[in-house]
């Protein structure tokens, strides 16, 4: 990239023949955009940040969402982190920046029958008490299962980091790329590559099956394999899912934990933002880009919905591929094969983020108190068994919100006292399902009557839960559609399902950060290792152009 000060600085670019305004302009404001923006200005190209909306971190964001109640704020969508890797903290000087993660407690479910179960990421004498409550065999399987996952992140984990190759391409690079991964993974034994196969193919209903006979143990292992997912857990494919929620970890070396930001989501965007203001970025918000400018089929900058146009030399988009290439670029300066998979790129997922302000902690008959206990720390799940989650998909693919909805609960006040005043809570809801069209009408009505089931579930382990609650904020699929541009509802950019993973992920021949537009780098969660709040897609992407443009001048 050209250094700063080769740079013109102009604002009023015609796209002509003059210099461009930008070495870099990155479109989207979400926790990849910045991550990208922070690694291009790191490597002294004059960076510029265009976010639609008045604030960045898109899915990263911590919000106030009631006007009459400003001192609760929530972490309004993403709610727990595990995937950011220990290279982008160190890079961008994350911890300088306000990143400061407080790992969570166990996974705790309570049974409408009575009793509960905690599972621990790290305490595996506790985890053989907790899982002997429900099954002797369950508990002593419990440490194969968990070396068995450790096993495959070994695989799994530096694959997240892995550039995917062009499979299938004979050109000489990809060839090279495509070898240098094999050679990568020269030692996986015969056993290995069949637990793998196992992984990328079965559900997670199946593969759990194979380990453990308690439903309630089963229950509390299949969350991850749904996590935004549009399939229940008996679909192929979902014991992937639950890979991807496990491999990663929050910087305490413990597999698979997560942990939350101080300050929710937001402040994790907020601190890759200073990483890439600290580093001559600079960030607009405001600033929705109707176009990607092109000259000569290469991307050349943007145009505003306001008519500005700006030139740079390298354009990087982080938004949906629908939004991306079908609205920004144009299908017209496509071609067909791309036009054609990402208009078959699939994107539902039924989630709805229920955001509650609490006078109290939930009481649990089955652990009472409204005492801060161990249970209230980490996930505080409603998804007793397999069944009553596949119940839940099975009436939303029907065309009818669940009657019993599940729920990845967390109360990241335990930890973080700036969220609310002292002595109240915060409880943030991640449900599924509701039908997978409802990104279509706001169906405002029935949000609301399915929040009150979901809400109605837990009180039934915990009686005073209903009567704590002060504040709801319910986000359903269109408004994550209509306000944070996640089409479809999908909290991906796209569903993680295995058509759209590793070298498909967006599609076929440029999983590799780069798009059929030269000059224009793809850096959204729809890329491999995406999604998640995880900025892999964001650093690859500033990589890929960096390469790009360090090559053509050593060429000039
Ligand atoms: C409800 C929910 C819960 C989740 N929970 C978790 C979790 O707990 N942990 C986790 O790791 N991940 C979670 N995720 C997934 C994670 O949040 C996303 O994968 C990730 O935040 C996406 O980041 P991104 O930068 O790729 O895209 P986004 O965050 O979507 O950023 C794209 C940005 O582009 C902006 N934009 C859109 N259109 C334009 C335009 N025309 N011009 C300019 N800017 C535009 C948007 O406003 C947005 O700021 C969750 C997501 C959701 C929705």
């Amino acid at each position: 990239m050209a250094t700063k000060a080769t740079t013109a600085a102009s604002t009023t670019g015609t796209g002509g023949a003059q210099k461009a305004d930008y070495d870099a302009i990155v479109v989207g404001g979400g926790h990849n955009g910045l991550v990208a923006a922070a690694y291009l200005a790191r490597s002294g190209a004059r960076t510029l940040v265009l976010e639609a909306r008045n604030k960045t971190g898109g899915a990263a964001t911590t919000e106030a969402p009631w006007p009459d109640a400003p001192e609760f704020r929530v972490t309004r969508l993403s709610y727990v982190m595990s995937l950011l890797p220990p290279t982008i903290i160190k890079d961008l000087r994350l911890d300088h920046h306000g990143y400061k993660i407080f790992p969570m407690g166990p996974y705790y479910q309570a049974f409408p029958e009575g009793g509960s179960i905690k599972l621990y990421a790290d305490d595996a004498k506790r985890n053989h008490a907790e899982v002997s409550k429900w099954s002797k065999k369950d508990a002593d399987a419990m440490p194969r299962w968990d070396a068995w996952l450790a096993g495959l992140a070994e695989v799994l984990g530096p694959l997240l980091l892995t550039v995917p190759p062009n499979l299938g391409s004979r050109k000489p690079r990809d060839l090279k790329e495509t070898l240098r991964l094999a050679w990568r993974n020269k030692n996986l034994n015969v056993r290995t590559i069949a637990d793998v196969t196992r992984l990328m193919t079965m559900s997670i209903a199946d593969l759990l099956d194979d380990w453990f006979e308690s439903e309630q143990v089963k229950g509390a292992l299949a969350v991850n394999g749904v996590i935004g997912t549009w399939a229940g857990p008996y679909e192929p494919g979902t014991a992937y899912v639950m890979a991807h929620h496990s491999i990663g970890d929050v910087g305490d070396g413990h597999l698979g934990n997560w942990g939350f930001q101080e300050g929710g989501m937001g402040a994790v965007a907020d601190a890759i933002a200073m990483a890439a203001r600290e580093n001559g970025a600079e960030i607009r918000t405001d600033a929705r880009v109707q176009k990607i400018l092109l000259k000569d089929g290469q991307a050349k900058g943007v145009i505003l919905d306001n008519g500005q146009q700006l030139t740079a030399k390298v354009v990087v988009t982080s938004l949906h591929p629908r939004t991306a290439f079908l609205d920004h670029v144009g299908r017209q300066n496509l071609p067909d094969d791309f036009v054609a998979d990402i208009e078959h790129w699939k994107t539902r997922s039924g989630v709805v983020k229920i955001n509650l302000a609490l006078a109290e902690l939930p009481d649990f008959t089955a652990d009472p108190g409204t005492s801060l206990q161990e249970h209230h720390t980490g996930s505080v799940e409603m998804a007793p068994t397999m069944p009553y989650i596949e119940r839940a998909f099975i009436e939303a693919r029907d065309g009818q919100a669940a009657t019993r909805p599940f729920s990845d609960g967390v109360i990241p006040t335990a930890f973080d006292k700036t969220l609310c005043p002292d002595g109240y809570h915060i409880m943030s809801l991640f449900t599924q399902w509701v039908p997978s069209d409802w990104n279509t009408e706001p169906h405002t009505e029935e949000l609301a009557a399915y929040a009150d089931r979901m809400i109605d579930c837990y009180n039934e382990v915990a009686p005073n839960f209903k009567s704590s609650i002060l504040h709801r904020d319910i986000v359903g699929p269109y408004q994550m559609e209509h306000d944070y541009g996640l089409v479809g509802g999908n909290i991906f950019h796209g569903e993680l399902s295995l058509e759209q993973l590793f070298h498909m992920r967006p599609a076929p021949g440029f999983a590799d950060y780069r798009t059929p537009v030269p000059g224009l780098y793809y850096a959204s969660s729809a890329t491999h290792a995406g999604g998640g709040v995880c900025g892999i897609p964001g650093m690859q992407a500033a990589r890929a152009a960096i390469a790009d443009r360090r090559k053509l001048a050593r060429r000039r």
